[in-house]
């Protein structure tokens, strides 16, 4: 009888101890669970990837990312989209002592596509739990790799954020032909560039200056397109002067969007604008270019998450007719204007998948800077689709679809589907977040073979 109970004892002793370990296993794989999502790091084994069941939403665990030291984190995950199609991914997010590398900067936790620049906006900082927007075209995409970051393209972070509650859901693309434009000119300089403070003012003559350009680019754009393109702008004097600046080897000093994002982004988030100008003056004759530039008058083809952007720059020489209309020396001041916005329509065409001339390229196809109008004839040609291909014949330039294709707004979603449960679908209960278990190892088995 002894024996028989001490057997029995044993037995239980095994169950517990079986049910103990199968619970612990369990726990490790919830938390290691990261379903169908990958982890990258430009720092490998630097970072730490969690499911945490404690810090969370909602139902489910929440994905947190942690770096101690300044890292790019991400998890991220292949999902199928349908080209052409405008993209709304959301998550809930919570951040604790979320800093930048750099002081102006827009990595920190944030929604991305993997190896583009195409992100959210990011939250820095400690907040509790907020929504993070992300709005995209598909373009010529079929499918794109979305990523939930912790750092970013061009500068890395450190603290910790958890992402939670992940959707999808695809839009329409609206067809009009009219480009929604914002044209910012700041009025106050005041940067520091090595060691020396420069202060630099816009005048009353620059602000008609522009006034005049703006309205001179609206009608440009309607006659050098024939009609396909139509240009709505809107002008906003910045006084709040502007603090920072950014340089690279190949223009100098310039103005990035996350220089200005602060200036802004309470106007444009407001708004549903389709192109930004941004206008600066960076020397006068007193204090002939204060700002060191290398010989640029506009800079285009920039990116305010989403939304073309670009610089147009007022010549130091405030007596210049760069951008004054004068019926003997110059009849097409605007041309700065035309010019970076068709930088915008470019880099598009090529995102979309088609071959485009290179706008610098004018010379290559025969068409020269003239005296008065500078390269009208070539933005004509161009914006026209009736560029001569020398090697093939064909006429090539901007398509007319691109005038139709402009940025992706929340007014794009107001007849939505929802794709969730197809893209970022959770276990929903003990059983399927088991098998889930399974397909993850089988999964991580499958790729090392
Ligand atoms: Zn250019």
């Amino acid at each position: 009888m002894i024996k028989k109970d001490k057997t029995k004892l044993l037995n239980i002793i095994f169950v517990v101890i079986l049910i103990i370990v199968l619970y612990i296993v369990f726990s490790l794989f919830k938390q290691n669970n990261f379903n169908d999502f990958s982890k990258a790091e430009l720092y490998a084994h630097q970072s730490v990837f969690k499911r945490d069941s404690k810090v969370k939403y909602s139902k489910n665990s929440s994905y947190k990312i942690s770096s101690e030291d300044f890292n790019d984190a991400m998890l991220h995950k292949q999902i199928e989209v349908m080209p052409n199609t405008p993209y709304k991914v959301t998550c809930m997010v919570k951040t604790e002592n979320v800093v930048t590398q750099q002081e102006i900067s827009t990595s920190g936790a944030l929604i991305c596509i993997a190896d583009t620049v195409e992100q959210s906006k990011s939250i820095v900082g400690t907040n509790d739990w907020q929504k993070l927007e992300f709005l995209f075209d598909s373009k010529n995409r079929n499918t794109i790799d979305i990523g939930f970051r912790l750092g970013g393209n061009e500068d890395n972070a450190k603290g910790t954020a958890w992402f939670s509650d992940f959707t999808i859901e695809s839009g329409v693309e609206d067809t009009d032909d009219t480009w929604d434009v914002a044209c910012f000119i700041i009025e106050n300089i005041d940067v520091n560039i090595d060691g020396e403070n420069i202060k630099l003012h816009i005048s009353d003559n620059d602000i008609n200056t522009v006034s005049q350009n703006m309205e001179r680019f609206k009608q440009s754009c309607k006659t050098l397109s024939s009609n396909k393109l139509d240009i709505n702008y809107e002008m906003y004097r910045v006084v709040e002067p502007l603090n920072s600046l950014s340089y690279d080897e190949e223009n100098g000093y310039f103005v990035a969007p996350k220089n200005v994002e602060n200036l802004i982004d309470s106007v444009v988030s407001q708004k549903e604008y389709d192109h930004i100008f941004v206008v600066v003056r960076f020397g006068n004759n007193i204090n002939k270019s204060a700002i060191k530039v290398n010989d640029w008058i506009g800079l285009g083809g920039m990116d305010y998450y989403g939304i073309g952007f670009s610089n147009i720059r007022l010549p130091d020489n405030e007596a210049s007719y760069l951008y004054q209309y004068n019926s003997s020396i110059n009849t097409f001041p605007e041309e700065v204007w035309v010019h970076e916005y068709l930088h915008t329509l470019e880099r598009n065409q090529k995102e979309y998948g088609y071959e485009v001339p290179a706008l610098h390229n004018n010379e290559n196809y025969g068409y020269w800077n003239q005296r008065l109008v500078g390269l009208y004839d070539w933005y004509k040609d161009y914006m026209r689709k009736n560029i001569v291909d020398k090697q093939t014949g064909e006429r090539v330039g901007i398509l007319e679809e691109m005038y139709t294709h402009k940025p992706i707004h929340n007014s794009n979603f107001t007849y939505s589907y929802d794709k969730t449960s197809q893209v970022f679908k959770e276990p929903s209960n003990f059983i399927e977040e088991f098998a889930s278990i399974f397909t993850t190892i089988g999964k991580s088995f499958s790729k090392k073979n």
